[in-house]
């Protein structure tokens, strides 16, 4: 897979393939001009951003074509499956902005599932499989050597209703059966040799309970769901393409059986399109994977920041739109590749240069005194909470004798580019004064401990004669008016560009260095009282969110992202 490294964040202009077979079928007058889709997750882990590229297909195709997009939770596994997934995809979903139709769930259709499949028992297209998982597998064949039959291919039907209801008890052993389509063993597309259809489960169901010991497969499962439904187009990943004419044969049975069983007109006939997974760099997309990263806390669970999850991206402080503008940046085709995270962290700070709201917070603190300033004298200076937005309201940020600055905004013998603070010239304090560096002391072993300035009084900022020009703006806080805060700070969660494609266990390839904890960092009263959610910018460092975790009295911050991709270059040798 390559990485897709070329992009902008503009709109695109063209409509995606899967929009133009919406817009023939539309021309066609298919479906009497309905447009309804579905997103359809198993209910077995947290949605990614892989899943949020589904979702903006789905509900985006019914949106723009003034049709329906409802949710189906694909909930045919119960060994898997639980409500706290079905609420956080639920909640998910809003968060990124979409309203869904109706909520339906595959095991709405269990019974007719069941009652369509007894028919094709007695149809003589189905049949119960007593052999082993291994033995079914070993007879399968290959693409270019057909399979071989089971040795129960042609039990009688009465045998097989027989065997078919003792699927369905609590007795049943789990992996002793199998429910197997009858269709053509020496298919050259392996989904047809005989595929399963229904198998035995003890574990109970989230919503059915014990009512149920046999489960139906996806392929006998998916489709059926969108023909009772009603769905007119559903669209899924690419790794369905192979399923494509199962997902068709198994629909011609139902229709044969009951072809009014569709909500929607009885020609109804949902036609399925793929388009390409999203892959992203630095990161793995599999629920799988996922899992055991949570399961062995090699992540601090679902939403740590540094997952690709949505609540893990939403606690990080990635705006839904940011999201969704990434989404549309890189766009829909046929062919799998791997996107580059910094695309997905220029589209985060695209969006949240308009939203943040900046504050004051020091990370690597060094004193700095102002030492003609007057003792026990403060004053209330404005603040603009977003330069970027010309109706911006303010704060206001305490500014004193005492201050905490940047260590690395000082240096003792600076060289001639160095415009931030240095002894005998001049910098700004941002929405305060222009200061004049006069030196520094140090401890026994040589380390800087406080650094001297004066201020001059006749350059507020705002005040006429306020516009002397100085290179350099340093933010800061004062020692009396701000809060200590933890800063969390995330890098990739994966040492190596794609994970996925890499022969090693997964876990080895873990970035060790993926999470630094500040302690000692400062941050203005006003940042102290943000809550989650809030989009901020430390001035000058990056775009910031209040953890979960935060209180007034020990506020936490996610670092969500730096100001500028710092990180590209630093790895690129
Ligand atoms: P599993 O790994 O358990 O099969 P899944 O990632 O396929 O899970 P589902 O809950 O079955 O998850 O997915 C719901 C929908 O999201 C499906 O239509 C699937 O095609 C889509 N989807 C999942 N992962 C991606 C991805 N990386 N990019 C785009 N769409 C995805
Ligand atoms: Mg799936």
């Amino acid at each position: 897979m390559a990485v897709i490294e070329e992009n902008t964040n503009e709109e695109k202009k063209s409509i995606s393939f899967v929009e133009q077979l919406v817009e023939e079928d539309l021309a066609e007058g298919k479906n009497g001009g309905r447009i309804q889709t579905r997103f359809p997750p198993e209910p077995n882990g947290y949605l990614h951003i892989g899943h949020a590229k589904a979702i903006c297909m789905d509900f985006g195709v019914a949106e723009k074509y003034n049709g329906v997009c409802n949710l189906r939770f694909d909930d045919t596994n119960p060994s898997k499956e639980n409500n706290e997934y079905v609420e956080n995809i639920l909640h998910d979903i809003s968060w990124l902005g979409f309203k869904w139709g109706n909520i339906y769930y595959a095991s709405d259709y269990f019974q007719k599932l069941w009652d369509f499949a007894i028919w094709m028992i007695k149809k003589g297209r189905a049949y119960v499989d007593e052999q082993t998982p291994e033995q079914i597998a070993e007879q399968k064949g290959t693409p270019t050597e057909p399979g071989r039959p089971s040795p129960y291919r042609d039990r009688p039907i009465e045998e097989n209703l027989e065997l078919f209801n003792k699927m369905n008890t609590p007795e049943a052993v789990e992996g002793s059966m199998v429910l197997r389509a009858k269709l053509d063993m020496a298919n050259p597309n392996m989904h047809f040799r005989d595929p399963i259809m229904y198998r035995i489960i003890q574990t109970p169901h989230h919503r059915t309970g014990t009512k149920w010991h046999c489960y139906p497969m996806y392929d006998f499962a998916h489709g059926q769901s969108d023909y009772f439904e009603g769905v007119t187009h559903s669209i899924c990943t690419l790794e369905f393409v192979p399923h494509r004419p199962l997902y068709n044969e198994f629909i011609d049975f139902l229709k044969e059986y009951d072809g009014t069983a569709s909500e929607g007109l009885n020609d109804n006939r949902p036609r399925q399109i793929e388009f390409n997974r999203l892959n992203l760099t630095y990161t793995v997309m599999s629920k799988r994977k996922l899992h055991t990263l949570v399961d062995e806390h090699l992540v601090n669970g679902w939403d740590d920041p540094r997952m690709p999850t949505l609540c893990g991206m939403r606690r990080r402080g990635y705006s839904p739109e940011s999201i969704r503008m990434f989404i549309n940046s890189i766009g829909y085709t046929k062919f799998d590749a791997l996107n580059d995270m910094a695309l997905l962290e220029a589209s985060v700070r695209e969006d949240l240069n308009k939203k943040a709201t900046r504050v004051s917070a020091v990370l690597d603190p060094v004193k700095l005194v102002i030492t003609n300033y007057p003792d026990g004298q403060t004053e209330e200076m404005v603040a603009i909470n977003n330069p970027e937005d010309e109706n911006s309201s303010t704060h206001t940020i305490t500014f004193s004798k005492n201050l905490w600055i940047e260590r690395a905004d000082f240096m003792e013998d600076a060289p001639k580019k160095f415009f931030r603070m240095t002894p005998g010239k001049e910098v700004r304090l941002k929405n305060a004064y222009i200061i004049k560096c006069t030196g520094c002391t140090k401890d026994e072993n040589g380390n800087i401990i406080e650094i001297q300035a004066e201020y001059d009084p006749e350059s507020k900022s705002g005040m006429a004669g306020a516009n002397r020009k100085v290179k350099g703006t340093l933010h800061w806080v004062s020692c009396d008016h701000c809060k200590k805060a933890e800063v969390r700070e995330y890098d990739r969660l994966f040492n190596i560009e794609n994970p996925s494609a890499d022969d090693r266990d997964f876990r080895e390839l873990l970035n060790p260095e993926s999470l630094k904890v500040y302690n000692n960092c400062y941050v203005e009263n006003y940042a102290a009282e943000r809550k989650p959610g809030e989009y901020l910018q430390f001035q000058r460092i990056g775009y910031f969110m209040a953890d979960l975790d935060t209180t007034s009295e020990h506020p936490v911050f996610n670092k969500t992202v730096g100001l500028k991709d710092t990180w590209a270059k630093q790895n690129k040798k």
